[in-house]
């Protein structure tokens, strides 16, 4: 069947002025990647390919588990007892919803050495990623590639979006410093509601769907919203003028390559995760919300925390050795879950 002017799949948006039939042709002939399928990932993959993104590329490293239905609304039951690799199961879920799109499942950790591969050819990126080391990873790599891409993060009842266009607004290392002092945990040890993930999700596949239709004014603003206080800010930030990656190129996080990201360590059953830049964490303030979780101790040189079977040194550098396993991944994971750096 075609589509005609006001009827068929996607006529309530076309019949939106500002998209129009131009505006969803557009949308059809882009490629969205998704880096992170989780809360914010689920919910932008399930908006993007509903709107009718050409092509949508949803790129994440883990598997569903049981305590991930409460916020990453595409999984089920199922996918979790099956352990289902995320990217897969959202696949599975979207095709069914919309066969016109192609979705590509890619179970992929990224890192320097793949990155570039995982975005190149897409329009636009939405940051659905956890953890902090990946999002400078994402900005040195989008600025080299010169793909705009969605910024989006959230945590207990708070979340903020900005939408970096290379050469044309801030960037993320204009937002963040690359050394937090203050641990910058995630949803794993701090909480988060499904409200705000959801909100600060749709926040970013709207920026999404007016940048692929050629309708988003670049302009340096973060979004911040907490859903428990019903705040709802938006204030613009200053390029540094000196930026590192958006003035002066120099890439930090891309270019590390050479600098191991996770080392296994031979005959030990630990891996190693040592941060491209050392950071400076509050150990007290760490130690005090690990142990809420599981038994943490904080000697003054480095912290130690057992969850679920192993054992997490943590060094105030933001260098970590994860015992109970030699899968980088896995420890990677363990790494951004708990620490969050
Ligand atoms: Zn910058």
């Amino acid at each position: 069947m075609e589509l005609t002017k006001v009827s068929g799949r996607y006529s309530r948006q076309e019949l939106f002025e500002p998209i129009g039939r131009e505006g969803q042709e557009k949308l059809g002939r882009s490629t969205v990647v998704i880096l992170g399928c989780g809360a914010l990932g689920t919910v932008a993959a399930d908006r993007l390919v509903r709107a009718g993104v050409g092509t949508v590329r949803i790129v994440d490293r883990d598997f569903v588990e049981l305590d991930n239905l409460q916020r990453q609304s595409l999984f089920n039951e199922e996918h979790a007892l099956k352990r289902l690799p995320k990217a897969v199961a959202a696949e599975s879920v979207l095709k069914s919803v919309n066969s016109e799109v192609s979705i590509q499942a890619d179970i992929c950790d990224v890192a320097p050495a793949n990155i570039e591969d995982v975005l190149r050819g897409c329009d636009a990126v939405v940051d659905a990623t956890d953890n902090l080391e990946t999002r400078f990873l994402l900005n040195d790599a989008c600025l080299k590639l010169g793909i705009p891409w969605v910024h989006g993060a959230a945590v207990g009842s708070c979340g903020q979006v900005m939408t970096i266009f290379p050469g044309k607004t801030a960037c993320y290392r204009c937002l963040v410093p690359e050394s937090p002092s203050e641990p910058l945990q995630g949803c794993d040890v701090l909480g988060v509601l499904n409200m705000v993930t959801g909100v600060i999700a749709d926040i970013q596949s709207a920026e999404a769907v007016k940048l692929l239709t050629g309708k988003l004014n670049p302009d340096s603003t973060v979004v911040f919203i907490d859903v428990w206080e019903n705040e709802f800010e938006r204030f613009a930030i200053d390029r540094v003028a000196d930026c590192p990656a958006c003035v002066r190129g120099e890439y930090t996080f891309l270019n590390s390559k050479a600098v191991s990201w996770s080392t296994s360590l031979c005959g030990r059953n630990a891996v190693q995760i040592s941060p491209a830049l050392e950071a400076t964490l509050d150990m007290k303030g760490l130690a005090a919300s690990l142990s809420r979780l599981g038994h943490a101790e904080d000697n003054g040189y480095l912290l130690v925390f057992n969850i679920d079977g192993y054992e997490i040194t943590i060094f105030p550098t933001g260098r970590a050795i994860i015992k109970g396993t030699t899968d980088k991944t896995i420890a990677r994971s363990l790494y951004s879950r708990y620490i969050g750096y």
